[in-house]
């Protein structure tokens, strides 16, 4: 009898991650081409009860990454406390998920973006109560190794695979936070 190798998956299965479902894909989808269009707040009201669903089923990767997307969100469409809110969420999650590589990516992004818009005391905030914890556990990460590029979309769940959104394992593979699939960089 032989057995086949174990498809991520399956492995992403037994760790008690479920594979995405098409709507949540399509809603992901919807709220990201809302931002392109320049409507963030529709697109943060996406991400946000993508976020409330994802805490309600206990998915905790999905849940976190969608709190970041809708503080990234609502920091463009200058909602300062809402940002606030879903940030300080996400980073704990990514924090308690030791998301190495995931946490100081969405930190850097987030008080870079908050600054942008002039959200200079939410920016403040978080760099006050998350700073020295994202430093280290940054250092915990892989480092600053050049990586590959990711195919567009995960070739297991089909979920957008964007490099400031997985969880990298090495320069040369990531992890999908929508399934837990091992997605490899392209050429
Ligand atoms: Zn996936």
């Amino acid at each position: 009898m032989f057995r086949r190798p174990m498809r991520p998956l399956r492995r992403a299965a037994m760790r008690g991650v479920m594979r995405p479902n098409q709507i949540v894909l399509q809603a992901v989808a919807r709220a990201n081409n809302l931002l392109a269009q320049g409507k963030p707040n529709d697109a943060a009201q996406i991400f946000e009860r993508l976020a409330q669903e994802g805490d309600a089923r206990g998915l905790a990767k999905p849940a976190a990454n969608a709190h970041a997307q809708a503080a990234l969100a609502y920091a463009q469409a200058k909602n300062e406390n809402t940002a606030l809110t879903h940030a300080r969420t996400a980073l704990t999650q990514f924090a308690q998920l030791g998301m190495a590589q995931r946490a100081p990516t969405f930190y850097n992004n987030i008080v870079q973006k908050l600054r942008e818009n002039g959200m200079t005391n939410a920016a403040d905030a978080l760099t006050r109560e998350f700073g020295d914890q994202i430093k280290t556990l940054g250092a915990q990460g892989v480092g600053a190794a050049p990586r590959g590029r990711l195919p567009s979309k995960c070739p297991h769940c089909a979920g957008p695979a964007r490099s400031d959104e997985v969880e990298w394992i090495d320069a040369q593979s990531a992890e999908c936070v929508y399934c837990g699939g091992v997605i490899q960089t392209e050429g």
